[in-house]
């Protein structure tokens, strides 16, 4: 056998069993091989761990696709001392995303612009990172997805994806009222995950107002409530917005500079 015919049969079943990144790494390698006169085992490894990367690399997209994240912040881009509200502790525990464990539930409250958001998609992307499936929706596109579902015929379909992810990220729960069926879709969400999959909420609501907003249905709240709170972590953020904190920030800049040209 030659030790042409050898290489291309290589290739061959690199190609066969799709290991696209070692094929292509192959000659360089087995170059660099000949020319470092390096043992078989440091061979195969350098070229097996080029194609582990590239696995790895594509699971990583994957997930981060599926995600959805709407912003990269991460857990090193929030500024606790801007709000003090924020128990940093917790939230640096929370980062270690040891609650995924047990299907414990996160829930950030507190009024517009404080970063729950933020937060929220921070202990995403940890979780993606960590190589588990995240899926972040607004509790509203939950809604509009499982009406959808609702009228196409694929119920149980959507009630799956939305079981599956190890971490589910509902925003911005109360931000706008959610008609009855969508208060008990989001109820059917919760329940089916209930002690098997954690859920990060979001909200600017205090627990006792979420029936008026919760389909106008005290009971659906209460069940909701029951079943979120049972296993979980209450964040409760106060304060100003942060948003309107820099923007005040920079009028101030701005009028210093007016006055005192
Ligand atoms: P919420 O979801 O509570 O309305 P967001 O998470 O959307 O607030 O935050 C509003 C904006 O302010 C975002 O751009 C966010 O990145 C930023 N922000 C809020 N809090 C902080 C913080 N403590 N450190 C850095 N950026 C922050
Ligand atoms: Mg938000």
């Amino acid at each position: 056998m030659t030790e042409r015919s050898d290489y291309q049969k290589l290739r061959a079943h690199l190609a066969y069993l799709r290991m696209g990144a070692a094929a292509e790494a192959l000659p360089g390698l087995l170059d660099e091989a000949i020319r470092t006169k390096c043992s078989t085992q440091a061979f195969l490894e350098k070229l097996l761990s080029v194609e582990v990367d590239a696995v790895e690399e594509r699971r990583r997209v994957t997930l981060e696709r599926f995600a959805s994240l709407p912003s990269p912040f991460t857990l090193a881009d929030f500024d606790f001392t801007a709000q003090p509200s924020v128990d940093e502790k917790l939230v640096r525990e929370l980062g270690t995303l040891r609650f995924l464990e047990d299907a414990t539930n996160v829930l950030f409250i507190g009024p517009p612009g404080v970063g729950k958001t933020m937060l929220a998609v921070a202990l995403g992307h940890a979780a993606v990172t960590a190589g588990m499936r995240v899926h972040y929706t607004t509790a509203a596109d939950l809604a509009a997805r499982c009406h959808r579902a609702a009228l196409e015929g694929r119920w149980a379909t959507t009630m799956r994806f939305y079981a599956n992810p190890r971490l589910l990220i509902v925003d911005e729960v109360g931000y706008l009222p959610l008609p009855q069926e969508a208060a008990a879709a989001l109820f059917q969400v919760v329940s089916q995950r209930y002690l098997k999959g954690s859920v990060c909420l979001t909200t600017n609501l205090g627990i006792a107002s979420w029936g008026r907003v919760l389909g106008d249905d005290q009971m659906v709240a209460g069940a909701l409530l029951d079943r979120l709170l049972h296993r979980s972590v209450v964040v409760n953020i106060e304060g100003d917005s942060y948003r309107m904190r820099s923007h005040r920030a920079r009028a101030e800049a701005t009028r210093r500079a007016v006055r005192n040209p």
